[in-house]
């Protein structure tokens, strides 16, 4: 029998610091070449002991092999030119220095399709693997070639999809696309940003997941959320163009966050991984806490269809911390799992 409210994390985890710096975004490599190469795996085998050790159900990589969700997989690419910058504002919100794309945009050979075999020869448990959404990554780009960004997110699309069915060919159980574009470009996410996503999802027999967030604990999205008001109702624009696509699952933020839970009525039929554990804080959830998000999500989401999630990736917090935090996350889901059952 398939498990009640199997738990899961929106994907990254923080690096052992002999990887990278601690609590840093984009921290840089501490290991070269060959030893680059084992270190990540290393890491990788390190973060999956540490969710198997905390009961999560869903497990994944931690993105122990890369330095950004959207970065990494975009500097394996053909056609953008990471030398030649330009500032840009990103996701409306703060300027960045970001590549160009000076020519058509391919993929010439898999980016994370070894990490995914590496990691089905290491567990049992379901594995979910995230990849940046299309038009989250045309986001972080200056677009010097197609000059359309819907053109450039159906070109990142078809190559996302190569790597989706690659990456389910190796045996990732639920392929998640990483969309927090979509909660601040509302009227392109219904003209063009669902379509693309669903392009990237084309001919897959594994489960797909869409996760929109308010983004990491760092301080550009600190100050932006706390100019979106007393109650934040971004997913309302996009829920019900969601809710008839093809994804089969929606991550998203529920614990210490504005967003009204009714909202996610307008999803019903869905499986939706909620976030019970805010990233943006090193507070540690109780497990009652967490209990008591997930009860109140349970009046708009059928049981069969949640999964207890985390917020966002923890990538920025301590490890001690983020490992506090999956086991709230197990405790809390068990103690609705208990409910659910009658026991
Ligand atoms: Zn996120």
């Amino acid at each position: 029998m398939k498990k009640l409210l199997p738990t899961s994390t929106a994907g990254s985890l923080p690096k052992p610091s002999w990887l990278a710096q601690p609590e840093t975004l984009w921290s840089p490599w501490k290991l070269h070449d060959q030893e680059l190469i084992d270190g990540k795996l290393d890491a990788l085998r390190l973060s999956l002991h540490e969710q198997e050790q905390a009961g999560i159900d869903i497990v994944g990589d931690g993105e122990q092999s890369r330095q950004h969700f959207v970065t990494t997989f975009i500097e394996h690419l053909d056609g953008v030119d990471f030398t030649k910058r330009e500032t840009v504002r990103i996701r409306d919100r703060y300027d960045a220095s970001v590549p160009t794309v000076i020519g058509a945009v391919s993929r010439q050979k898999p980016v994370f399709v070894d990490d995914a075999k590496f990691l089905r020869q290491q567990t049992k448990q379901p594995i979910k693997w995230a990849l940046p959404g299309p038009m989250t990554m045309i986001d972080t780009l200056y677009d010097a070639h197609y000059k359309s960004r819907e053109k450039l997110a159906w070109e990142f699309a078809k190559i996302l999809n190569q790597e989706a069915k690659e990456l389910e060919a190796a045996g990732v159980d639920i392929i998640q696309f990483d969309e927090p574009a979509f909660n601040v470009f509302f009227d392109e996410v219904n003209d063009w940003g669902i379509a693309a996503l669903e392009r990237a999802t084309e001919g897959l027999k594994c489960e797909t997941a869409v996760h929109i967030c308010y983004g990491y604990g760092i301080k550009a999205n600190t100050e932006w959320k706390k100019t979106l008001g007393a109650e934040w109702r971004q997913y309302e624009e996009i829920f019900p163009k969601l809710q008839k696509s093809t994804i089969d699952i929606i991550s998203l933020e529920c614990h210490n966050s504005r967003v009204p839970m009714e909202l996610l009525e307008l999803v019903r039929g869905k499986k939706i991984m909620a976030g019970v554990i805010d990233v943006a804080t090193n507070t540690i959830e109780t497990p009652e806490e967490v209990a008591n998000t997930l009860r109140k999500a349970l009046k708009f989401v059928d049981a069969d269809k949640l999964c207890p999630c985390t917020n966002c990736g923890m990538a920025p917090l301590s490890r001690q911390v983020a490992r506090d935090k999956l086991n709230a996350l197990s405790a809390g889901a068990e103690i609705v799992r208990r409910e659910l059952l009658g026991k």
